[in-house]
C-alpha cells in the first residue's frame, strides 16, 4: 500500500507557543476558514504555492528562462507570478542561484515527519513538551494527520492538535481522540460576524467544542485579539462564559495579540492584506481583556504577543 503523504508548509522545531514545553509544530496546508487576520496565509490553500523572497533576489533572471509556463516577470515592483499559469513545478527554484524562490507545500510521508519530531525527544522530556499539529486547519488532511498523531504517540511523545473546529465532527473526532491536548480556537462569538469573517458557522464550531469537552480531552482555548474583529470586551466575556458553561476540561485560556508581521508573508504569496497597516494592540488592552475573562471566573488566563507601549 502506498505511504500516506501530507502537504506541509513548515515544520517548526523549538516552538514554545503551541502548547506546553518545547515542541515541534507541524503545519499542514489547507484550511476550512478564511479569517481576514490569518497569520499563516500560506496555509490556507491546499495546493503548493511559489513564494519569492525580495531581499534574496539578485535579479539574475534564470528563473524566467526555465519556467515552462512563462509565469514569471521581474519588474521594478518585484517578481510578478502569474498564479493562473504557475503549477508550482519548482524548476525556477532549482535555477535560482540566490535561493530567492521556494515552493511551499511539499509532500511528506508520516515517517519523514516522525523522523524530525523524534530528534527533539530529550527536549520534550525535560520541558514537558511534544508535537503540535497545526495549519491551516490540521483536519483538512485528516488521514495524514491521524496517522502522524498515532505514530508520534507510539513513540511516547505528547501530541497536541490546534483546530479552528470548523470541520465536521465526523472528521474531527478521531483526531481529537488521538490527542493529549486540544488547542481550540474560539474567535468571535457573534454568529453573523463569525460566518462573515471565517466563512464557517459559529454553531458548528461551538457544537464541535462541546463534543471535544465531552471526549474528556484537555483543552486550551485560544482567542486571537484582532482590532475591529474580536477585540471587544463583550466578545471575550462571551468566550469566557462559554468556557465555564460548556468546556469543563479547559485548563487554560490564551488571548493572542494581533501584530502585522504577517504582511511579508502575504507579499511573498502575491496577496495584499487588508490588515497590513493596522497598528498593534496595547499591553493595557490585553491586560483589560484578560481581566474580563478572569472576572467571569475563568482561571489560568494568559495573553501573549507583541504589543505597542
Ligand atoms: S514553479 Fe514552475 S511554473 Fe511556477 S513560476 Fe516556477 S518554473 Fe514557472
Ligand atoms: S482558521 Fe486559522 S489558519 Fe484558517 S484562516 Fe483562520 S486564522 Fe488562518
Amino acid at each position: 500500500m502506498a505511504a500516506i503523504t501530507g502537504r506541509l508548509f513548515n515544520i517548526q522545531r523549538d516552538s514554545t507557543e503551541d502548547g506546553p514545553g518545547i515542541r515541534t509544530t507541524v503545519f499542514l496546508k489547507g484550511c476550512v476558514m478564511h479569517c481576514p487576520w490569518c497569520h499563516n496565509p500560506e496555509g490556507i490553500r491546499s495546493n503548493p504555492e511559489l513564494v519569492w523572497y525580495k531581499a534574496r533576489c539578485i535579479g539574475a533572471g534564470d528563473c524566467m528562462k526555465v519556467c515552462p509556463q512563462h509565469a514569471l516577470k521581474l519588474t521594478a515592483d518585484g517578481m510578478l507570478v502569474d498564479r493562473t499559469l504557475c503549477d508550482a513545478c519548482g524548476k525556477c527554484v532549482e535555477a535560482c542561484p540566490a535561493t530567492a524562490l521556494e515552493v511551499l507545500g511539499r509532500l511528506y510521508t508520516v515517517d519523514e515527519v516522525v523522523g524530525t519530531v523524534v530528534r527533539d525527544r530529550l527536549f520534550y522530556e525535560k520541558s514537558g513538551g511534544g508535537m503540535t499539529v497545526s495549519g491551516g486547519e490540521a483536519s483538512v488532511q485528516a488521514a495524514f494527520c491521524l496517522a502522524l498523531m498515532q505514530a508520534v504517540s507510539k513513540e511516547g511523545i505528547h501530541v497536541a492538535i490546534e483546530t479552528c473546529a470548523g470541520s465536521s465532527w465526523e472528521t474531527l473526532r478521531p483526531l481529537v481522540e488521538s490527542a493529549n491536548l486540544i488547542l481550540l480556537d474560539l474567535k468571535q462569538m457573534d454568529e453573523v460576524k463569525h460566518r462573515e469573517y471565517t466563512g464557517v458557522t459559529l454553531e458548528r464550531v461551538l457544537a464541535n467544542a462541546r463534543r471535544v469537552a465531552e471526549s474528556g480531552r484537555e483543552i486550551w482555548v485560544r482567542t486571537p485579539i484582532i482590532p475591529g474583529y474580536t477585540d471587544s470586551e463583550s466578545n471575550v466575556r462571551s468566550v469566557a462564559r462559554f468556557i465555564l458553561e460548556h468546556l469543563p476540561t479547559t485548563t487554560r485560556y490564551d488571548l493572542l495579540a494581533f501584530n502585522n508581521l504577517a504582511s511579508a508573508k502575504y507579499d511573498r504569496i502575491g496577496q495584499s492584506w487588508q490588515l497590513s497597516g493596522e497598528s498593534m494592540i496595547t499591553a493595557n488592552t490585553m491586560d483589560t481583556l484578560s481581566e474580563v475573562a478572569r472576572s467571569e471566573g475563568v482561571e489560568n488566563v494568559h495573553w501573549s504577543g507583541l504589543t505597542k507601549p
